[in-house]
């Protein structure tokens, strides 16, 4: 049987926040319930939203709230020449193209493409440089199982349209980018938050063509504040005080109904961490997004 890796990959567009600790604890409860190694891959590969020395405040954080990377962090912005290759892999195939339609020709534009790229570009044989890449896509469907969210399915061609792989200014795409990573570093579980859940037939759409494995996908809960809105730098979620660590872990454990008892508000962050890998339960699992007050 496959060495269980579990994995958390945040962007460092800001500090560490009650939302981001939740996927972090789940991913980092899910796999060393099951003995596993736990990594932390650092998603910085969108310079224009990233804030200086976020990446750094993020692992310090983690660090106090008891959780490090069992391995070397990876770090996205230096690994292009695999995105690279990986695009090199579908272009043999014929699956990618050039695409000079800006973002404001397909909102301006009269139809209603409802978001769904319409392919206006794929049979233009553009020059791919300087422009966005897309991956042409067939007409089938992607169906799979979520550990916590049950069978999911979705057309790529006909739900989202052929994809960015890469954009114009040069930067690879998330949903290129986390496939070939979860396949370099041997992910198996793929913990995250449940508003990434839409992105999953993407992502295993790309490694069946590069004829990667699956891993298994595990959809938490997200926090969302009182206006219904995800926890995010956007939204303003306060960063979280490592002076607080056991009380945000503690938190973190009952937003995610564990159950954890009184008492344990108050021990020491390894003991509130083995507490939590010993009685960690998918089943109990809240269905919704929860909002919080953080
Ligand atoms: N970097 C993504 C984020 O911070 C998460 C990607 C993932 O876990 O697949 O939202």
């Amino acid at each position: 049987m496959d060495v269980v890796r579990g994995r958390f990959a945040p962007s460092p567009t800001g500090p560490l926040h009650f939302g981001s600790l939740l996927t972090a604890l789940g991913s980092y409860l899910h796999c060393k319930q099951q003995g596993g190694q736990w990594l932390i891959r650092m998603e910085d590969l969108d310079p224009p939203r990233e804030e200086t020395g976020a990446a750094n405040r993020i692992l310090e954080t983690l660090a106090a709230h008891g959780m490090e990377s069992d391995e070397e962090v990876l770090y996205q912005s230096r690994r292009s020449n695999h995105y690279e290759q990986a695009l090199q892999q579908l272009s043999d195939q014929n699956l990618i193209y050039g695409c000079n339609c800006s973002r404001k020709f397909l909102s301006d534009t009269s139809q209603d493409y409802s978001g769904i790229y319409p392919g206006l570009c794929r049979n233009k044989q553009l020059a791919k440089t300087n422009r966005n890449i897309r991956l042409l896509t067939d007409d089938k469907e992607i169906i799979f199982t979520d550990l916590a969210q049950g069978p999911y399915r979705q057309n790529i061609f006909s739900e989202v349209g052929d994809f960015i792989l890469k954009r114009r200014d040069g930067f690879y795409a998330y949903q290129l980018a986390v496939v070939v990573d979860d396949s370099a570093q041997h992910i198996t579980e793929v913990v995250r938050g449940c508003d990434l859940l839409d992105n999953t037939p993407r992502q295993i759409y790309i490694q069946q063509l590069l004829a990667y494995p699956r891993p298994r996908y595990l959809h938490l809960p997200i926090a969302t504040n009182s206006k219904h809105e995800k926890l995010s730098k956007q939204t303003r979620a306060r960063a979280l005080q490592s002076g607080k660590a056991g009380k945000n872990l503690f938190a973190a454990l009952q937003f995610l109904n564990q159950g954890p008892p009184a008492n344990l508000m108050t021990a020491a962050i390894a003991d509130i961490l083995d507490w939590g890998i010993e009685h960690w339960s998918i089943r109990s699992l809240p269905q919704q997004q929860k909002s919080i007050k953080w």
